[in-house]
């Protein structure tokens, strides 16, 4: 049996076991709540481990739709099967909102802006007539399943893991799949992302309100599990306490999340009897001892206890079974000769300083042309005018006849230009498949409901066969389960360009593809670019080395100091003497 399958067997055993088994009613209680502890830090492994988002806020969520399943339940007689829905609509509607104004924040203002909204809500729900102010609201009803009350021991526990089970199952799909592959993208590679057809802010907004939801199922069942709620648990102070949880249990892995609620809720209950004791005194000393084991964990344990559990039992590579899955739609490609990118007096000015000049040149279907100048002439700076990374102060490209001047970049790899990065962009702990499988993402649909659901295999097969067969175009194929963080260059240059031939491209536009590669690796380099032109592909190669250049290119456009020197074959341009005194003068 594979062992995961093993590992989730066992964990519901071992629940089940807890629930039928006369167990002091005490272990019961704290299980409950490090259930509800582990619904929130699961979302926050989501937006903070994975997405690199760090909230200070998801206790305020907890505390929204608590809140608002309490207030129903008692002063309009709803059953709380109905105001779960209510409290799930109104802590995604204000999430979604959050979410809007506050993700297109970078570094520390979305932080700083999360301990804002958590502390603004705390105030909110404290002074509140309706809500009871800072007393809160008592003898909220229980959660009755075929009317019989799940009450406060083993019935409401149930539910409560059912619920983290479920959820923890859902996540794992999602991060398993076509939209969880550009989630995790997120974090550091949202430009490689954007590049490869992603709506970034669209997923960052998603998760957001997927980890309030998550924190709202928590403050359902806590409203109707405690019977009686005030704001002290959805303060700030609680909102910092999850990301504590998280983090010492691994915030970036999703059995983290339990594990962090687990130690944090154990310890806590250990040293608050075992402090006073030997210290003599009672007070919050649990507080102190707390914060020293974080700061010795964030030294010497970054990753988290989950990550001791996971070195100990690396994980085979999921299977998948995708030989017979049926091919992706192809794009009707360009005929040999035909014109496919016109780049028309293109210009670039940063500040006084004009990087690219009026630049004008064509690429034809099955055309490699070269792009070459002296460092700083301007070569990257047009290459990110023409895949949209960067505005044109004025000029148009064209590409296989439509006006693409004004396209975002996601948008113009939908066309089917695609690109590769001077420095390489990738997510390092995902398998080479699975990151090149990132660039059949617009050749997808599912959805992150129809992740999370495991309703998406057919189409994932596909798209993993479709990065098979990439990676195995260009002598890939060995790589395929490596992590893609332990690749040396050569290798990950080529994934890159795997990556990118996944769109199934009619343009490929590569910035710097040899740089800090060996001879080897330079010449596999070199027999790739080859065999893509002579499968019909157009190729714009920015490049420093000459000799690879001159080796494998139809066209030069040879650039310096933003404008353009000349253009035209190999043996024209090395024959030009502007261009030797330019260029090759400064080179040798
Ligand atoms: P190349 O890739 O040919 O080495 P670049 O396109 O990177 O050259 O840079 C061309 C010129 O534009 C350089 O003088 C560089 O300093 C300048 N430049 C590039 N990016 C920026 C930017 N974001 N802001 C200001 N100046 C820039
Ligand atoms: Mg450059």
């Amino acid at each position: 049996m594979p062992i995961r399958r093993m590992g989730w067997i066992g964990l519901i055993v071992v629940l089940a076991a807890i629930a039928l088994l006369p167990l002091p009613d005490f272990w019961i209680l704290q299980l409950n709540y490090i259930g509800l502890y582990s619904l929130v830090c699961l979302g926050l492994v989501l937006l903070t481990g994975v997405a690199g988002l760090t909230s200070f806020g998801q206790a305020a969520f907890v505390g929204i739709a608590a809140y608002t399943s309490a207030w129903l339940t008692l002063n309009l007689g709803w059953s709380p099967w109905v105001t779960l829905f209510a409290g799930l609509l109104l802590t995604g509607i204000s999430a979604f909102i959050v979410g809007c104004i506050t993700l297109r924040m970078s570094g520390h203002y979305l932080p700083l802006a999360t301990i804002a909204w958590g502390l603004s809500l705390y105030y909110l729900m404290g002074n509140l007539d309706a809500l009871g102010k800072y007393d809160g609201l008592l003898g909220i009803t229980g959660i009755s399943v075929f009317g019989h009350d799940l009450g406060q021991g083993r019935g409401i526990y149930v539910l409560i893991w059912l619920c983290v089970l479920a959820a923890v199952w859902a996540i794992q799909h999602l991060l398993d799949s076509r939209p969880g592959r550009a989630i995790r993208a997120l974090k550091g590679a949202t430009q490689m992302a954007e590049a490869m057809g992603v709506n970034t802010l669209r997923y960052k907004i998603i998760i957001f309100v997927l980890a309030a939801l998550l924190a709202a199922i928590s403050g359902w069942l806590f409203a109707h599990f405690q019977r009686s709620i005030n704001p002290s648990p959805f303060g700030l102070k609680m909102g910092i306490e999850y990301l504590f949880m998280a983090v010492i249990g691994g915030v970036g892995q999703v059995w983290g999340a339990l594990t962090g609620a687990f130690l944090t809720k154990v310890l806590e209950d250990q040293l608050q009897v075992l402090l006073p004791k030997l210290l003599g005194t009672s007070g919050s000393f649990e507080v102190i001892v707390f914060g020293i084991l974080l700061v010795l964990m964030l030294k010497f344990l970054p990753q988290g206890l989950w990550s001791l559990v996971e070195q100990r039992l690396p994980l085979p590579p999921r299977q998948m079974d995708w030989a017979d899955a049926p091919d992706l739609p192809a794009r009707a490609q360009p005929g040999h000769g035909e014109l496919v990118l016109d780049v028309r007096s293109i210009r670039k000015q940063f500040g006084g300083l004009t990087a690219v000049n009026d630049i004008s040149f064509q690429i034809h279907a099955g055309e490699i042309v070269g792009l070459i100048g002296p460092n700083g002439a301007g070569k990257s700076t047009t290459f990110n005018l023409v895949t949209g990374v960067l505005a044109k102060t004025s000029g148009e490209v064209h590409f296989r006849g439509k006006d693409i001047t004004r396209l975002r970049s996601r948008d113009i790899l939908r066309e089917g230009m695609a690109r590769t990065f001077q420095h390489v962009k990738m997510i390092p702990d995902m398998t080479v498949l699975e990151n090149v499988a990132l660039g059949a993402y617009t050749r997808g649909q599912a959805g992150v409901v129809r992740s999370m659901l495991h309703l998406n295999q057919a189409e994932e097969r596909q798209l993993f066969k479709q990065a098979q067969r990439q990676l195995e175009r260009i002598g890939m194929g060995q790589y395929l389960h490596e992590q893609a963080g332990n690749l040396a260059m050569g290798p990950q240059r080529l994934m890159e360009i795997a990556r990118a031939l996944c769109c199934d491209p009619a343009l490929l536009l590569l910035d710097e593809p040899a740089a800090g590669l060996r001879h080897k690796e330079k010449v596999a380099l070199t027999n790739v670019l080859r065999q893509l032109r002579s499968e019909g592909m157009s190729i714009l190669l920015v490049e420093h080395d000459m000799d690879l250049v001159m080796d494998v290119c139809d066209q030069l456009v040879v650039m310096e100091f933003g404008t353009l020197l000349t253009c035209g074959t190999p043996a024209e341009v090395q024959a030009n003497p502007a261009v030797r005194a330019a260029y090759l003068g400064t080179e040798h």
